[in-house]
């Protein structure tokens, strides 16, 4: 068997990070599921499919050209050979990605895809449904959340690092308004799977939640 370490959680909460931290250090595979899901409601706007035209989103969630490479500098996305990695960080992006995310059968034509990472030595992969739905068996599984205010803080900080300039209050809103659409959603809703080690990183540093993280793995 494969051995995966899933990583679910809200958005902010620090699941990527730990997820390409703990994948560099065991050379393990990455999966950013969400990531799928942003370039996916990216590539929509670019080939101006409306978020009610169901039919064209699953077809363009099946041949979506997609590529990820993960170094030190963290994950970069390609689209169609087209560097994306900027453009789907906004929170504009994820909430968009939240939309489409949302459709059942977009989901369906996607879950293939993201079981084609797990492959030797391991698979790390964070998302909402990593635990619960794609990688049920995965003998790992960590749930990581914090309060929507130090997650929008933390989204704020990251973002100012790349250059982009956003609003807190804005981000506070967003990020509430997108946990309530995908803690709501009838597919897949964001809920720890039963046998997650729970996490809450509000008053965690980075270090911390790797370490309690690497322990829990203990490989
Ligand atoms: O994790 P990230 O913020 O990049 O995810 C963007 C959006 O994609 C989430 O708000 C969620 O709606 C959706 N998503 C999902 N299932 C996943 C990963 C992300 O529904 N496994």
């Amino acid at each position: 068997d494969i051995p995966v370490l899933t990583i679910d959680g809200p958005s902010g909460s620090g699941k990527g990070t730990i997820a390409q931290m703990i994948a560099r250090e065991l050379g393990w595979h990455y999966l950013d599921s969400g990531a799928i899901y942003r370039v996916l409601a990216f590539a929509s706007l670019k080939h101006q499919i409306p978020a009610s035209d169901e039919k064209s989103l699953v077809q363009l969630a099946q041949t979506l050209d997609l590529q990820f490479h993960l170094d030190d500098d963290g994950l970069s996305v390609l689209l169609e050979g087209e560097e994306v990695s900027q453009q789907i960080r906004t929170e504009k992006a994820g909430n968009a990605a939240s939309k489409v995310a949302a459709i059942p059968a977009v989901r369906a034509a996607l879950l293939q895809r993201q079981r084609d990472f797990c492959q030797l030595p391991g698979l790390v992969t964070d998302g909402r449904d990593m635990g619960t739905v794609v990688f049920p068996d995965a003998p790992f599984k960590v749930f990581l959340t914090a309060s929507a205010e130090e997650r929008a803080l933390r989204r704020y900080k990251q973002l100012k690092e790349k250059g982009i300039e956003s609003n807190l209050s804005d981000l506070i809103a967003e990020i509430s308004e997108r946990d309530k659409r995908d803690s709501e959603r009838k597919v897949a809703p964001l809920l720890p799977a039963t046998d997650a080690l729970i996490l809450d990183s509000t008053e965690l540093g980075i270090t911390a939640v790797y370490e309690k993280v690497r322990s829990y793995c203990a490989i």
